[in-house]
């Protein structure tokens, strides 16, 4: 492994399935790299998803550059991978390429020095000619504002650490948020729990056939089309929309799949709903999403107020050293998926090999 203080050329900060699928490019390239991850094993984020977690594509339409994911196939007929799934999956990755993954190392900034810069975790630098930010999303859970949230004295959880229902058997549980997560754990929770899924708008559906293939093939359709500067009509349906997974049809055949709008405001043992009626509640669960996580740039001064940095493709316009790959359409169309990330990866790598080229 590469010791601190020796020049690199690249380092990558993360090791989840963006720093891998850069990784994957940058070893063809001859440049000397690393990859610092904060985790203690592989896997980024997925090591720390729940229990039940399914994926919205079938395995190789859940893979990453170069070596697709092995079919899967579950007892309830399923094809769509789980989260332990997704953990072998990236684990045999990393081995299989012999990726220079060292963990667990907490990168706390990076900083410009001349003719490069200086990636700091504790006492321990590495000085590097590129770096490349994929440290994702989960270590940024967000949580939206509603009033009276602080005299609240029930149990809040974000999804980011939501791992199964039995804690939360034969209580009451609101769920809020109308993306994916919100409903895989309110499918679960209510064959348990008492649970109330809370929606600022009513959930979008996606057709039973629609599954994440037809979503990326739409992300894909978007981006020649952009690149092409051509304008087209798709069917409303993103990313975020939810589908169909068994457990979600499930609770959809048991009736529980509906929605209620948000509640007023806190009190202490529950909500106020808008009609007046105050409810106890147990347990609040947030799956209200995640934001970039940033902190570790942000001496840099390039990070924004909506904690994005300015960049063009994955390059970052005020420190042309640094690219940031994996976190969201902004950094690439489908680029925060397992499928999607690979094409922005190409692309970086490709930029950074000939920025460094003699
Ligand atoms: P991460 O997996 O978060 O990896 C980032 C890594 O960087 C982590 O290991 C982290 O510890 C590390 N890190 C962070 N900060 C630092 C630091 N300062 N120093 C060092 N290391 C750091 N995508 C799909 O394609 N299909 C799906 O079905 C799907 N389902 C999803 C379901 C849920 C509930 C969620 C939350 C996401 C889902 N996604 C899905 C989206 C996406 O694939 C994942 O979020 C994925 O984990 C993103 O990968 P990443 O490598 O960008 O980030």
């Amino acid at each position: 492994s590469t010791k601190p203080d020796e020049r690199l050329d690249v380092v990558v900060i993360g090791g989840g399935q963006a720093a891998l699928a850069t990784a994957y490019f940058l070893r063809r390239t001859g440049l000397r790299f690393v990859l610092l991850d904060a985790e203690d094993g592989p896997g980024g984020a997925w090591r720390h998803g729940w229990d039940s977690l399914r994926l919205f594509s079938p395995a190789v339409w859940s893979s990453i550059a170069g070596r697709p994911m092995p079919p899967v196939r579950h007892a309830d007929g399923s094809d769509y991978p789980t989260r332990d799934d997704v953990l072998t999956y990236l684990a045999d990755y990393e081995r299989h390429y012999a990726l220079p993954v060292q963990r667990p190392v907490w990168v706390d900034g990076v900083h410009a020095v001349a003719n490069g810069l200086r990636v700091t975790a504790g006492a321990r630098a590495w000085p590097a000619r590129a770096v490349v930010s994929a440290t994702g999303t989960w270590r940024h859970p967000f949580v939206p504002a509603y009033d009276g949230a602080q005299t609240y004295a029930g149990t809040q959880l974000h999804s980011a650490h939501y791992r199964s229902p039995q804690p939360f058997a034969g209580r009451r549980v609101l769920v809020v948020g109308g993306g994916n997560s919100g409903a895989q754990i309110h499918a679960e929770l209510s064959q348990v729990a008492d649970s109330t899924w809370v929606t600022p708008a009513p959930p979008a559906f996606l057709a039973d056939e629609v599954d994440g293939r037809v979503l990326f093939a739409r992300a894909t359709e978007r981006w020649k089309a952009q690149q092409e500067g051509r304008a087209i009509e798709q069917p409303v349906g993103g990313l975020g929309d939810i589908v169909m997974v068994p457990p979600v049809k499930a609770a959809r055949a048991r009736g529980v799949l509906h929605a209620v709008r948000p509640f007023a405001r806190f009190v202490e043992d529950g909500v106020v709903w808008p009609d007046g009626r105050r409810e106890r509640i147990d347990a609040v669960i947030w799956c209200t999403g995640f934001r970039p996580a940033l902190d570790h740039l942000r001496r840099l001064g390039v990070v924004d107020a909506d904690d994005r940095v300015a960049v063009a493709g994955t390059r970052s316009l005020a420190q042309p050293r640094l690219w940031l790959v994996g976190y969201g359409e902004w950094t690439g169309a489908a680029s925060a998926t397992l499928i999607g990330v690979t094409r922005t990866a190409r692309s970086t790598v490709a930029e950074i090999a000939a920025a460094l080229a003699p």
